[in-house]
Protein backbone atom coordinates (compact mmCIF):
# COMPACT_ATOMS: atom_id res chain seq x y z
CA UNK A 1 0.00 0.00 0.00
CA UNK A 2 2.40 2.52 0.97
CA UNK A 3 4.74 1.89 -2.22
CA UNK A 4 1.62 2.55 -4.29
CA UNK A 5 1.18 5.51 -2.60
CA UNK A 6 5.12 6.49 -3.03
CA UNK A 7 4.45 5.31 -6.58
CA UNK A 8 1.70 7.75 -7.21
CA UNK A 9 3.39 10.78 -5.51
CA UNK A 10 6.48 10.27 -7.98
CA UNK A 11 4.43 9.85 -11.00
CA UNK A 12 2.98 12.99 -10.10
CA UNK A 13 6.33 15.01 -9.23
CA UNK A 14 6.96 13.75 -12.56
CA UNK A 15 4.14 15.08 -14.15
CA UNK A 16 4.28 18.84 -12.51
CA UNK A 17 7.97 18.62 -13.93
CA UNK A 18 7.48 17.18 -17.15
CA UNK A 19 4.61 19.82 -17.88
CA UNK A 20 3.59 22.46 -15.34
CA UNK A 21 6.93 23.76 -14.51
CA UNK A 22 8.22 24.52 -18.07
CA UNK A 23 5.10 26.17 -18.59
CA UNK A 24 5.73 28.83 -16.12
CA UNK A 25 9.36 29.34 -17.50
CA UNK A 26 7.97 30.09 -20.93
CA UNK A 27 5.23 32.19 -19.54
CA UNK A 28 6.90 33.84 -16.38
CA UNK A 29 6.62 37.06 -18.28
CA UNK A 30 2.72 36.83 -18.60
CA UNK A 31 0.04 39.11 -16.93
CA UNK A 32 -3.66 37.95 -16.67
CA UNK A 33 -4.60 37.45 -20.24
CA UNK A 34 -1.40 37.81 -21.81
CA UNK A 35 -0.74 34.00 -22.55
CA UNK A 36 -4.32 33.79 -24.27
CA UNK A 37 -3.84 36.79 -26.32
CA UNK A 38 -0.51 35.11 -27.66
CA UNK A 39 -2.33 31.93 -28.14
CA UNK A 40 -4.84 33.57 -30.26
CA UNK A 41 -2.23 35.28 -32.06
CA UNK A 42 -0.36 32.03 -33.08
CA UNK A 43 -3.47 30.21 -34.14
CA UNK A 44 -4.51 33.90 -36.83
CA UNK A 45 -0.78 33.24 -38.08
CA UNK A 46 -1.76 29.30 -38.71
CA UNK A 47 -4.94 30.13 -40.37
CA UNK A 48 -4.75 33.48 -41.98
CA UNK A 49 -0.91 33.40 -43.25
CA UNK A 50 1.02 30.97 -44.48
CA UNK A 51 3.37 29.82 -41.81
CA UNK A 52 3.86 26.98 -41.47
CA UNK A 53 6.70 26.16 -39.49
CA UNK A 54 6.52 24.87 -36.09
CA UNK A 55 9.76 26.08 -34.75
CA UNK A 56 8.70 29.79 -35.90
CA UNK A 57 4.69 29.29 -34.65
CA UNK A 58 6.33 28.21 -30.88
CA UNK A 59 9.11 30.91 -30.96
CA UNK A 60 6.07 33.84 -31.25
CA UNK A 61 3.68 32.06 -28.95
CA UNK A 62 6.98 32.29 -26.77
CA UNK A 63 8.13 35.56 -27.11
CA UNK A 64 6.16 38.21 -24.49
CA UNK A 65 5.22 41.24 -27.54
CA UNK A 66 3.23 43.16 -24.58
CA UNK A 67 7.13 43.66 -23.30
CA UNK A 68 8.45 45.40 -26.38
CA UNK A 69 5.29 48.04 -26.88
CA UNK A 70 4.70 51.33 -24.96
CA UNK A 71 2.79 50.43 -21.52
CA UNK A 72 -0.44 52.24 -23.04
CA UNK A 73 -0.54 49.85 -26.09
CA UNK A 74 -0.24 46.64 -23.63
CA UNK A 75 -3.86 46.25 -24.35
CA UNK A 76 -3.33 46.20 -27.95
CA UNK A 77 0.08 43.89 -28.63
CA UNK A 78 -1.32 40.95 -30.10
CA UNK A 79 -3.23 42.32 -32.32
CA UNK A 80 -2.40 41.43 -35.79
CA UNK A 81 -1.18 44.90 -36.76
CA UNK A 82 1.68 47.37 -36.41
CA UNK A 83 1.76 49.75 -33.56
CA UNK A 84 3.35 52.93 -32.88
CA UNK A 85 6.51 53.24 -30.57
CA UNK A 86 6.90 56.52 -30.74
CA UNK A 87 9.32 59.01 -32.62
CA UNK A 88 7.07 57.85 -35.59
CA UNK A 89 8.12 54.33 -36.05
CA UNK A 90 6.29 51.65 -35.73
CA UNK A 91 6.75 47.26 -34.17
CA UNK A 92 5.97 45.45 -37.22
CA UNK A 93 2.97 43.57 -37.33
CA UNK A 94 3.54 39.54 -36.08
CA UNK A 95 2.48 38.31 -39.19
CA UNK A 96 4.90 39.98 -40.94
CA UNK A 97 7.53 39.47 -38.18
CA UNK A 98 7.48 35.92 -38.63
CA UNK A 99 7.22 35.52 -42.23
CA UNK A 100 10.67 37.29 -42.35
CA UNK A 101 12.15 34.87 -39.68
CA UNK A 102 10.27 31.89 -41.40
CA UNK A 103 12.55 33.48 -44.94
CA UNK A 104 15.74 33.95 -43.37
CA UNK A 105 16.02 29.97 -42.64
CA UNK A 106 18.18 30.37 -39.36
CA UNK A 107 19.42 28.09 -36.85
CA UNK A 108 21.40 27.43 -33.20
CA UNK A 109 24.29 28.28 -35.32
CA UNK A 110 23.25 31.46 -37.08
CA UNK A 111 24.87 34.88 -36.76
CA UNK A 112 21.85 37.50 -37.98
CA UNK A 113 22.08 40.72 -38.22
CA UNK A 114 19.36 43.44 -38.00
CA UNK A 115 18.60 47.12 -39.20
CA UNK A 116 15.97 48.59 -37.26
CA UNK A 117 16.05 47.61 -33.92
CA UNK A 118 12.58 49.48 -33.52
CA UNK A 119 11.05 47.97 -30.02
CA UNK A 120 14.02 44.92 -30.00
CA UNK A 121 11.07 42.82 -30.85
CA UNK A 122 12.03 41.27 -33.74
CA UNK A 123 15.42 40.76 -32.69
CA UNK A 124 13.95 38.79 -29.65
CA UNK A 125 12.12 36.80 -32.14
CA UNK A 126 15.73 36.04 -34.26
CA UNK A 127 17.57 35.35 -31.06
CA UNK A 128 15.17 32.43 -29.68
CA UNK A 129 16.45 30.60 -33.04
CA UNK A 130 19.53 32.01 -33.61
CA UNK A 131 23.77 31.51 -31.73
CA UNK A 132 23.77 35.83 -31.98
CA UNK A 133 22.08 38.67 -32.83
CA UNK A 134 22.86 42.20 -33.72
CA UNK A 135 21.16 45.02 -34.40
CA UNK A 136 21.69 48.37 -35.50
CA UNK A 137 18.87 51.26 -34.79
CA UNK A 138 19.18 55.05 -35.57
CA UNK A 139 16.96 56.66 -33.18
CA UNK A 140 19.55 56.69 -29.95
CA UNK A 141 16.03 56.97 -27.47
CA UNK A 142 15.08 53.51 -29.52
CA UNK A 143 18.35 51.51 -29.43
CA UNK A 144 18.34 52.03 -25.59
CA UNK A 145 14.90 51.35 -25.30
CA UNK A 146 15.35 48.21 -27.20
CA UNK A 147 18.59 47.60 -25.53
CA UNK A 148 16.13 47.81 -22.53
CA UNK A 149 13.46 45.69 -23.34
CA UNK A 150 16.00 43.09 -24.51
CA UNK A 151 17.91 42.92 -21.28
CA UNK A 152 14.55 43.06 -19.13
CA UNK A 153 13.16 39.82 -21.15
CA UNK A 154 16.41 38.26 -21.03
CA UNK A 155 18.04 38.06 -24.31
CA UNK A 156 21.77 37.92 -23.78
CA UNK A 157 22.57 36.95 -27.17
CA UNK A 158 21.20 40.11 -28.49
CA UNK A 159 23.85 43.46 -29.34
CA UNK A 160 22.27 46.58 -29.82
CA UNK A 161 24.00 49.34 -31.67
CA UNK A 162 23.13 53.26 -32.27
CA UNK A 163 24.33 54.36 -35.90
CA UNK A 164 23.08 53.88 -39.71
CA UNK A 165 22.65 50.60 -40.26
CA UNK A 166 23.01 51.19 -44.31
CA UNK A 167 26.57 50.26 -43.44
CA UNK A 168 26.04 47.16 -41.50
CA UNK A 169 27.98 45.61 -38.52
CA UNK A 170 31.39 45.10 -40.64
CA UNK A 171 32.99 44.44 -37.12
CA UNK A 172 30.93 41.21 -36.84
CA UNK A 173 30.67 40.27 -40.68
CA UNK A 174 30.10 37.82 -42.50
CA UNK A 175 26.12 37.18 -41.68
CA UNK A 176 24.04 33.97 -42.48
CA UNK A 177 21.05 36.21 -42.25
CA UNK A 178 20.25 39.83 -42.71
CA UNK A 179 16.69 41.15 -41.91
CA UNK A 180 16.47 44.54 -42.79
CA UNK A 181 12.92 45.91 -41.07
CA UNK A 182 13.29 49.74 -42.51
CA UNK A 183 12.52 49.83 -46.44
CA UNK A 184 15.70 50.97 -48.42
CA UNK A 185 15.46 53.07 -51.84
CA UNK A 186 17.83 50.07 -53.19
CA UNK A 187 20.43 47.04 -51.65
CA UNK A 188 22.92 48.84 -49.61
CA UNK A 189 26.25 47.08 -51.28
CA UNK A 190 27.53 46.65 -48.01
CA UNK A 191 24.94 44.62 -46.61
CA UNK A 192 25.43 42.47 -49.19
CA UNK A 193 29.56 42.70 -48.82
CA UNK A 194 28.66 41.43 -45.22
CA UNK A 195 26.54 38.58 -46.10
CA UNK A 196 27.85 35.00 -45.90
CA UNK A 197 28.62 33.04 -48.86
CA UNK A 198 25.03 30.88 -48.76
CA UNK A 199 23.36 33.61 -46.53
CA UNK A 200 20.17 35.09 -46.99
CA UNK A 201 18.66 38.78 -46.83
CA UNK A 202 15.04 40.19 -46.45
CA UNK A 203 14.54 43.56 -47.33
CA UNK A 204 11.68 45.55 -48.25
CA UNK A 205 12.85 48.02 -51.19
CA UNK A 206 11.33 51.01 -52.06
CA UNK A 207 10.41 54.49 -51.80
CA UNK A 208 8.02 55.41 -48.57
CA UNK A 209 5.43 56.64 -50.74
CA UNK A 210 4.94 54.09 -53.59
CA UNK A 211 4.83 50.47 -53.31
CA UNK A 212 7.53 48.63 -51.70
CA UNK A 213 8.12 45.42 -52.25
CA UNK A 214 10.11 42.21 -49.87
CA UNK A 215 13.09 41.32 -51.93
CA UNK A 216 14.78 37.86 -50.89
CA UNK A 217 18.75 37.79 -51.56
CA UNK A 218 20.29 34.66 -51.64
CA UNK A 219 24.54 34.73 -51.79
CA UNK A 220 26.50 32.03 -53.72
CA UNK A 221 30.30 33.13 -53.86
CA UNK A 222 30.03 36.64 -55.23
CA UNK A 223 26.68 36.27 -57.39
CA UNK A 224 23.53 37.43 -55.68
CA UNK A 225 20.37 36.04 -56.69
CA UNK A 226 17.39 38.83 -55.80
CA UNK A 227 13.31 37.20 -55.81
CA UNK A 228 10.79 39.52 -55.29
CA UNK A 229 8.20 38.43 -52.88
CA UNK A 230 5.07 40.96 -52.14
CA UNK A 231 4.23 44.30 -51.50
CA UNK A 232 4.52 45.45 -48.54
CA UNK A 233 4.75 48.27 -46.28
CA UNK A 234 7.62 49.78 -43.78
CA UNK A 235 8.77 53.34 -42.33
CA UNK A 236 11.87 54.28 -44.29
CA UNK A 237 15.63 53.45 -43.79
CA UNK A 238 16.13 57.36 -43.01
CA UNK A 239 20.19 58.32 -43.68
CA UNK A 240 21.86 61.40 -41.81
CA UNK A 241 22.59 63.28 -44.47
CA UNK A 242 19.17 63.78 -45.86
CA UNK A 243 17.35 66.83 -44.40
N1 LIG B 1 12.24 45.72 -36.02
C1 LIG B 1 11.50 46.68 -35.23
C2 LIG B 1 10.58 47.53 -36.07
C3 LIG B 1 11.32 48.55 -36.69
S1 LIG B 1 10.57 49.92 -37.48
C4 LIG B 1 10.70 46.02 -34.13
O1 LIG B 1 10.66 44.78 -34.06
O2 LIG B 1 10.14 46.76 -33.31
C5 LIG B 1 12.03 50.42 -38.35
C6 LIG B 1 13.14 50.95 -37.49
O3 LIG B 1 14.23 51.26 -38.36
C7 LIG B 1 12.80 52.24 -36.76
O4 LIG B 1 13.04 52.10 -35.40
C8 LIG B 1 13.76 53.26 -37.38
O5 LIG B 1 14.19 54.25 -36.47
C9 LIG B 1 14.90 52.39 -37.84
N2 LIG B 1 15.74 52.94 -38.89
C10 LIG B 1 15.38 53.77 -39.91
N3 LIG B 1 16.46 54.07 -40.66
C11 LIG B 1 17.52 53.43 -40.11
C12 LIG B 1 18.91 53.36 -40.44
N4 LIG B 1 19.44 54.02 -41.47
N5 LIG B 1 19.69 52.60 -39.65
C13 LIG B 1 19.20 51.93 -38.57
N6 LIG B 1 17.91 51.98 -38.22
C14 LIG B 1 17.06 52.70 -38.98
Amino acid sequence: MGERVATILSVTAFLFLLFVVPCFAAEKHDTPGTAEARRRMVALLKEKYDIHDEKILEVMGRVPRHLFVPEHQRKNAYEDRPLPIGYGQTISQPAMVAYMTQLARIDGTSKVLEIGSGSGYQAAVLAETAEAVFTVEIIPELARRAEENLRRTGYGNVKVRQGDGYYGWPEEAPFDAIVVTAAAPHIPPPLMDQLEDGGRMIIPVGSPYRTQHLVLVEREGSEFRTQTLMPVRFVPLVRPEEP
